[in-house]
Parts: structure tokens; C-alpha cells; sequence
């Protein structure tokens, strides 16, 4: 796979900033609660069927203190239409156990302290920052990983290396240039039938010719 120039990723990071400076996550939430509790959920999941779930959720459960409290097979019961509910059920009651007993019930906006909550590892932690507080920093989920190598801006194949060499490519507005990765593939350069056609990062495609989805 051909990687992109110097030239090409900084036309790349402009387009994309121009066209997603106003981009947030199409998660719905109200806090930084209801942000991590969502995007916990999301994973192997999309945002639109989270979307479904949290009102009632959040309803049921408006804060950590309550959520530490909750009966394991009722919030199963609520969130059961998510993929891997089992574990994500138990994963939200010992993460909420943990905000409640060592952060005075509020959630950590750091890396470090939120990586040592049930649930969330760093793409969830980097989530959570990047949209909460426009942190600097890159998470990459399939639509990232997808886009960039169509791109040329990273040929590794292991999320950590892709999600370095866009560090080292892009260097600044990380939070923007995730947000507009993750909707540029969702809708645009979609994992099958990529929409080609009105792409406006075309002129920089390095998959193209003889189009095989990555
Ligand atoms: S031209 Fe098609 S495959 Fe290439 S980046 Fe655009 S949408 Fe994706």
C-alpha cells in the first residue's frame, strides 16, 4: 500500500477539519456519566442502538450511586439488545462501584484513572476525553482504521501502530480529525459500497483502482 506525502496528509487534515470542526459524537448524553456509560456500551455495538437504550438507562440509573446499587439481571434486562450485555452489565456495576468508592462518585476525566475502571480500556478512555474535554488524542475504531489505510496515512496493521503514525501524521487537532474519520467512514467510505462517487478525499485514495474493502 502506497502511503500518502507529506503534501497529501496535510491537504488530507485540512479538508477533513474544514469539513468536521463541528462534529461531535452521535452518542446522545448529558454528562460525563452518561458519556462513559455510553460509550462502554458502544463498543461491538452502534451508536444508533446505544442511542435506543440509554433513556431508559439513564432513567432508571441517572448517576453512579444508583448505578453501584443495581441488581445485576435488571440492568441485563435493559441493555440486553447490546451485544455482549453479560458482560457489559457487570463491567457498568463495578465501574460505578469504583467512581462511587475512589473518586467521590465523579468520573475521572484523566487517562490513567479512567483506564482503572471496569469496562474501559484506552480507545474508551481516549473516547471519552476527545469528546468531552477536545483532548488531543486519537482512538481508533474500524471506521478510523478503515479510512486511514484507504488514505495512505498508515499501512500498520494493529490498531495501537495505526493510531501512532496518525499521532505522528496529523501532530495537532487530533480530537476533530477522529471525530470526522469516524463519520467520514460511517457514511462516506463505508466498510462495503464506500460512496466513492461524492467522496471529497478522493484525489488522495490510495485504494481505488482494483477498490478491494480493507
Ligand atoms: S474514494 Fe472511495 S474508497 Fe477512497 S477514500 Fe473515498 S470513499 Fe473511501
Amino acid at each position: 500500500m502506497k502511503l500518502s506525502t507529506k503534501y497529501e496528509i496535510n491537504c488530507i487534515k485540512t479538508i477533513l477539519i474544514d469539513r468536521y470542526k463541528d462534529a461531535k459524537t452521535e452518542l446522545q448524553y448529558k454528562n460525563a456519566y452518561e458519556l462513559l456509560v455510553a460509550v462502554i456500551l458502544s463498543a461491538q455495538c452502534t451508536d444508533k442502538r446505544v442511542n435506543i437504550i440509554t433513556p431508559v438507562l439513564f432513567e432508571a440509573y441517572p448517576d453512579t450511586a444508583s448505578l453501584a446499587k443495581a441488581n445485576l439481571e435488571s440492568l441485563k434486562m435493559l441493555i440486553q439488545s447490546c451485544s455482549f450485555f453479560n458482560n457489559k452489565a457487570t463491567n457498568l456495576i463495578k465501574m460505578a462501584k469504583s467512581v462511587e468508592s475512589d473518586f467521590s462518585g465523579n468520573i475521572p476525566l484523566d487517562e490513567e484513572k479512567l483506564i482503572t475502571l471496569s469496562g474501559v480500556g484506552q480507545k474508551t478512555a481516549h473516547v471519552v476525553m476527545i469528546e468531552y474535554k477536545g483532548a488531543n488524542l486519537m482512538a481508533v475504531d474500524t471506521h478510523v482504521f478503515r479510512t486511514s489505510h484507504r488514505l495512505g496515512l498508515s499501512s500498520s496493521k494493529t490498531v495501537q501502530k495505526t493510531e501512532l503514525d496518525l499521532i505522528k501524521a496529523f501532530k495537532d487537532n487530533l480530537d476533530i480529525l477522529h471525530q470526522g474519520m469516524v463519520l467520514f467512514g460511517r457514511y462516506i467510505c463505508t466498510a462495503k459500497n464506500p460512496k466513492c462517487q461524492e467522496c471529497f478525499l478522493s484525489e488522495f485514495c490510495k485504494s481505488k483502482k482494483g477498490f478491494k474493502p480493507v
